[in-house]
């Protein structure tokens, strides 16, 4: 009995992986088509100056209006992408998109834009970047890569070689979520970053004097290393008046702004 009831049970595993798969090559191929369909859009979030108040820059993030299921979250669509073998196409769109639209802002503006670690298997994305510049006739000092810590994961000659590549471009790169995955200091003197981004688990947990210490130290070391530091994730007063006390100059959050589909103003009029 026992042993029917095994069999019964590896049929019905079976059927769930089965169905686990067909789910995966459904959303595949929607998305392969959303891109074609324009259910893909890119919406900015500010990054500022948490004194003055005035907008540096805007960070380029990917939205995906599905028809019927309506919004589908980056943190869902991307790793389909990734998984895929969509990440070079959709990247490149989004990439395309984004820097086509901060060419109409003010020059005093500048975009960041997300990296995926896959968009480096290729090989291509240095040339790609290269040739949406030229196309767009964006400044390349206006535009900054950003990177997760997951791109040391499968860190490789290609990936330090294409890393350099960007930056030889005079584009600036971006080290998001840092603190979070495979943090490793060491990863810092490998390659040139212009900037950090410590991670919003961070300030969601002040006040916490151990939270406090790590975020002053990564503070103290972005001075030392002369790289700019962004605080993610601010969404209270008691949030801002502690970076500010603490004399953290640059952040992103809902506090600060939502990220919109219109192009961004130059001042929080806002700000507390
Ligand atoms: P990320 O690069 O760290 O982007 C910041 C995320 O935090 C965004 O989520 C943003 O909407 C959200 N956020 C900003 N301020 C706040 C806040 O005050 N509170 C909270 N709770 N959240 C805040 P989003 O747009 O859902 O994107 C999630 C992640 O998906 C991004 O994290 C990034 O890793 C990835 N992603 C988004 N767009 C792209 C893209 O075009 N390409 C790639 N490769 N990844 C993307
Ligand atoms: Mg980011
Ligand atoms: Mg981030
Ligand atoms: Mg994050």
């Amino acid at each position: 009995k026992a042993k029917v009831e095994g069999k019964g049970a590896v049929r019905c595993f079976k059927r769930e992986l089965e169905e686990e798969y067909d789910a995966r090559l459904v959303q595949e191929s929607e998305l392969a088509a959303a891109i074609d369909n324009g259910e893909i859009t890119v919406v900015y979030q500010p990054i500022a100056d948490l004194f003055t108040g005035q907008v540096l820059c805007v960070e380029a993030l990917a939205r995906w209006h599905h028809p019927q299921r309506g919004q589908v979250s980056p943190a869902t669509f991307i790793p389909i992408a990734e998984n895929s073998g969509l990440i070079d196409r959709l990247g490149e769109w989004i990439l395309r998109a984004a820097l086509t639209r901060a060419a109409q802002w003010p020059s005093s503006l500048q975009i960041n834009v997300n990296l995926s670690p896959q968009q480096l298997i290729s090989g291509r994305f240095p040339k790609v970047l290269a040739n949406i510049l030229r196309e767009t006739g964006l400044a390349p000092s206006r535009v900054g890569i950003e990177i997760t810590e997951n791109i040391f994961v499968d860190f490789s000659e290609s990936v330090l070689e294409q890393l350099t590549a960007i930056k030889a471009q005079g584009v600036r790169l971006v080290l998001d979520d840092f603190g979070t995955g495979y943090s490793s200091l060491s990863y810092l003197q490998m390659i040139d970053v212009d900037g950090l981004k410590i991670d919003a688990s961070f300030l969601r947990q002040l006040p916490d004097h151990k939270v406090e210490a790590i975020i002053r130290t990564v503070t103290r070391l972005t001075a030392d290393l002369n790289i700019h530091l962004v605080a993610e994730g601010i969404e209270n007063v008691m949030q801002l008046q502690w970076l500010r006390g603490n004399g953290i100059h640059f952040g992103q959050g809902f506090l600060l702004g939502r990220p919109k589909d219109d192009p961004p103003v130059e001042w929080l009029d806002n700000l507390p």
